[in-house]
């Protein structure tokens, strides 16, 4: 199991960590199997989307806001309750298939951390499974 952190600079941010979830298969050496990516945050989540445009995440998060508003009738004192919403919907993990070495991803897709209640250092888990052969 690895660990990395994630560093976010906004409320909402949508974070690309393919490469560094590509680094722990990498470093465990399975060549055919699957990770893991964890997210042990309530106001955080993991998503796989379209990394080519930023406007894709740009429109992902606007949407988000607009379904999910930051003041409603929320009952949580905390004042942060669209963001535990955003994660509940989107959750807090994602399985991958790992491929000759390499995560299974389509050509346009990346990994993204979503951060619901930034700006804050946060932190990612993977575990990859698998044959090393
Ligand atoms: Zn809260």
């Amino acid at each position: 199991m690895k660990e990395f952190t994630v560093r976010s600079e906004q409320r909402n941010q949508m974070i690309d960590i393919t490469r560094e979830v590509q680094r722990v298969v990498e470093h465990e050496g399975v060549k055919d199997g699957m990770a893991v990516i964890y997210v042990p945050h309530t106001t955080a989540a993991v998503v796989i989307n379209e990394g080519a445009d930023p406007d894709v995440q740009r429109d992902i998060m606007a949407t988000l806001q607009k379904l999910i508003p930051g003041q409603s009738d929320y009952r949580h004192l905390e004042g942060n309750s669209d963001a535990h919403i955003k994660s509940a919907l989107i959750g807090c993990s994602q399985t991958l298939l790992v491929k000759e070495g390499r995560l299974l991803l389509g050509t346009w897709q990346h990994i993204f951390f979503f951060e619901g209640d930034g700006p804050r250092t946060r932190r990612v888990f993977v575990n990859v499974f698998g044959k090393s052969e």
